[in-house]
């Protein structure tokens, strides 16, 4: 199966869209909870959908753009969170791009995406073989590899950062599906679908459309840091999926009157409207970001990611304790949530992350 199928969109507005893309994407979840597992056809059904390029659009509308890109990044993580890593990398990608890109970036990559190729963004590095690009006029040539890059071995167009003397710069070196990848050491509990390994992408050569950006572009605030809420997006989405399964759990099993039952379902109901009006308001502030509010922003965002962090958590445990064993035997939908959720919930320096957002409220007064 090939993810660059050419297809016709579908007529539908983008969130029925996703919504229907993760009904299907919800009914193969437990076919794909395998190692080396991808949701490959997912994939193409959301090209089909007319939501690959999507993006390219949304990019341009600001706040209502960030608006929609939400709810469809919610919506994909309700039905797969895998699913949603990876089209979340996707999206990730096509915003650099859109930010970054000049002409020849934009002839070679624009018709790629709206053919459907699958992007993704690679920056973990191997410490034993970092990533390096030598530079060979306009062009260059890679040394080294990437180390949890999800979709490897499927994602043809990786955005990857790769070390010069002058700082990292962003290069998008072209892949053969199924070449360069090596999945072995992806053994997490969780998140197993989205074939998140190595990749080798040593003696790649460059053209000039391939590499995007200046010197540190890829680290610049507010971008780096602010555009984490796409990923609390596609968390927030699996957050809701629980609380809906609790629910389909209680109401079947006729203990949705019982008041410990209930009072943890309002604490999980709480969690995922909080994470939700998080999640939109920091989609909002990072849709435009002004320069004198790039601090804010960041700072905003940051405590996002503990507002989501620590609903999800508990959120898994309320959940886990009312349904009992049964959720933790496979292949109940909820045990494979749990795991992918709590997997997907391990984010860059999250203790960071909570102490900068700390810093900024101490020094504004009235924030
Ligand atoms: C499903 C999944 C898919 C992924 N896909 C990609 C991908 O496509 N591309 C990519 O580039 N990456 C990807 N990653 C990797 C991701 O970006 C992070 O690198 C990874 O999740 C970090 O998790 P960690 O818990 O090891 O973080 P850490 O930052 O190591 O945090 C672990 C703990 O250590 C603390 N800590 C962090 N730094 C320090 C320090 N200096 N001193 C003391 N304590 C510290 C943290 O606060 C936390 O308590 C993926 C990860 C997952 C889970």
């Amino acid at each position: 199966m090939t993810v660059t199928l050419p297809g016709r969109p579908t007529a539908l507005p983008p969130l029925p869209a996703a919504r229907q893309v993760a009904e299907a994407a919800r009914r193969r979840g437990a076919a794909l909870d395998a190692d080396g597992a991808f949701p490959d056809q997912e994939i193409v059904a959301l090209h089909h959908a007319g939501l690959m390029a999507a993006p390219l659009d949304w990019l341009r509308q600001g706040e209502a753009g960030a608006a929609t890109l939400a709810g469809v990044l919610c919506a994909i993580g309700a039905g797969s969170l895998p699913l949603g890593r990876v089209y979340e990398g996707h999206v990730n990608a096509l915003g650099l791009l859109h930010r970054l890109g000049g002409a020849p970036q934009r002839a070679l990559l624009e018709p790629e995406i709206r053919a459907g190729r699958l992007f993704g963004v690679w920056n973990t590095d191997d410490r034993a073989a970092p990533l390096r690009l030598e530079r060979r006029g306009t062009g260059g040539i890679l040394r080294g590899r990437k180390i949890l890059a999800s979709g490897a071995g499927w994602v043809e167009r990786p955005l990857v950062t790769a070390a010069t003397p002058e700082g990292a710069v962003m290069v998008l070196p072209h892949l053969r599906q199924g070449e360069r990848a090596d999945l072995s050491s992806w053994q997490a509990s969780g998140m197993r679908a989205s074939a998140t390994g190595a990749v080798d992408l040593d003696g790649i050569e460059l053209s000039e459309g391939e590499i995007l950006g200046a010197p540190g572009d890829y680290l610049r605030q507010p971008y780096f840091s602010s555009g984490h809420w796409r990923c609390l997006a596609v968390q927030t989405g699996g957050m809701a999926e629980l609380l809906s399964l609790l629910r389909t759990h209680l109401v079947g099993a006729g203990r949705d009157g019982d008041a410990q039952q209930r009072a943890r379902v309002a604490d999980c109901a709480i969690a995922l409207e909080t994470a939700r009006l998080w999640v939109d308001r920091a989609a909002r502030m990072a849709a435009e970001p002004l320069e004198d509010e790039a601090e804010a922003l960041v700072a905003y965002v940051n405590l996002a990611r503990g507002a989501v962090e620590r609903g999800a958590a508990r959120m898994i445990e309320d959940v886990q304790r009312s349904v009992g064993l049964a959720g933790l035997m496979r292949p109940h939908p909820i045990e494979r949530l749990s795991r992918d959720l709590g997997t997907y919930l391990r984010q860059p320096a999250p203790d960071y992350a909570l102490q900068s957002g700390a810093a900024h409220v101490l020094g504004q007064p009235g924030w």
